[in-house]
């Protein structure tokens, strides 16, 4: 197989996270080298020992490179992948692809134009977290699965500079609302009909700091996806509701049980005290009724994401990441962002 190399344009956090981390590991593509306006940035790239090129179009120029990585702010994306793709390079961009559908149809527009390859890292997709939540629904190990909750809760409030401006491309639906969303869709089979959400503005920011989304699809799974910058206090990464138990996975740590009915004892629980009043529904299960599990393993998926978009580039595998998915993604946006305004709940497919 031919080794894909590559270039960078934007050498921030991710940029640099890729070139370090990323790339270096990966047998079938290498980076030569990266541009970013900031000269410490610049500087950063030549310590890394890739080549700092003096320009974005010196970059393009180097026949050598086959895949431009764009890992620039949000808003850089269009107009960034469009150079590269005119100037017959290969496209990585970073999520969120595009800042809207209308966007991400207009640089396929022209990737097709130019007869050139346009990947997205949606790279979630390969968390060991999502990896065991996809197990749970294909084994069905607390029963047929019917609600799942996903959720990323910190409370730095948001990062850096350019995230906190919409003009950018800024907020949490953009940021790991992309992500979240990404993977329910690859996940989950079938349309969404109903989508209900709300954002969050608390830090003064003009664009959202969180916000939550209700998606119904049509098979009657219904998912919760929910990004907090203030939440001092979180809730679990996942909380997953299948006919027969309950299962949490409580943070990256993969740490969480699955509790499963047993079954076996039918008898009615005995009432418990629950603040000034009685209850028998919400008295906790007794022991021979319930059993607790250790999480499934994940799902492996494979190749890794620079192994398949190497193999594709070679003509010997089809994406994992395909466009449509994530135009489909970025349509939902529209509709969440629509809802949350309009206090509606909306159709979606
Ligand atoms: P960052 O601010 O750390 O880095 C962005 C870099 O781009 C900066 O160094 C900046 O100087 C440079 N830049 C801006 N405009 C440029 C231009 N026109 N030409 C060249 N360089 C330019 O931001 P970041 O956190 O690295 O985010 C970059 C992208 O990566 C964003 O799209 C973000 O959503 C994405 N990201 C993805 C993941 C993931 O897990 N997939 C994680 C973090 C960030």
């Amino acid at each position: 197989m031919k080794k894909i190399i590559m270039g960078i344009v934007g050498y921030g956090g991710m940029g640099s996270h890729h070139a370090r981390n990323l790339i270096s590991v990966e047998p079938n593509v290498e980076l030569k080298g990266a541009y970013d306006i900031d000269p410490a940035r610049q500087k950063a790239i030549a310590e890394d020992g890739f080549i700092a090129y003096d320009s974005y179009e010196a970059l393009l120029a180097d026949p050598d490179i086959d895949l431009v990585l764009v890992a620039t702010p949000n808003d850089r994306h269009k107009p960034l992948a469009i150079q590269a793709l005119e100037a017959g390079k290969n496209v990585l961009s970073e999520k969120p692809a595009m800042m809207s559908p209308q966007e991400l149809e207009d640089v396929l527009a022209v990737a097709k134009q130019a007869g050139r390859e346009f990947f997205v890292h949606q790279n979630r997709r390969w968390d060991p977290d999502f990896r065991i939540v996809t197990a749970l629904v294909e084994q069905q190990q607390a029963g047929e699965v019917f609600r799942i909750e996903s959720r990323v809760h910190g409370a730095n409030g948001i990062p850096g500079d350019w995230r906190h401006y919409k003009q950018y491309g800024g907020g949490m639906i953009l940021d790991w609302g992309v992500h979240l969303l990404d993977q329910l869709l690859y996940l989950l089979d079938g349309p969404i009909v109903r989508v209900q959400a709300e954002t969050s503005q608390v830090l003064g920011n003009d664009c959202d700091d969180g916000f939550t989304a209700t998606l119904t699809w049509a098979s009657g799974i219904t998912a919760v996806v929910e990004v907090g910058t203030t939440n001092f206090i979180k809730l679990p990464r996942w909380y997953v509701k299948g006919a027969s138990g309950t299962a949490q996975i409580t943070d990256w740590d993969l740490s969480g049980e699955v509790v499963v009915a047993t079954g076996v004892d039918t008898t009615a629980p005995t009432p418990i005290q629950a603040g000034v009043g009685l209850t028998k529904t919400m008295a906790p299960p007794t022991e021979a009724a319930i059993r607790r599990e250790p999480l499934p393993a994940g799902v492996p998926l494979e190749p890794s994401f620079y192994e398949n978009v190497a193999e594709v580039l070679n003509g010997k595998a089809t994406r994992i990441v395909q466009n449509d998915e994530v135009l489909r993604v970025l349509r939902l946006i529209t509709v969440i962002f629509k809802a949350a305004e309009t206090h509606q709940t909306l159709p979606f497919e």
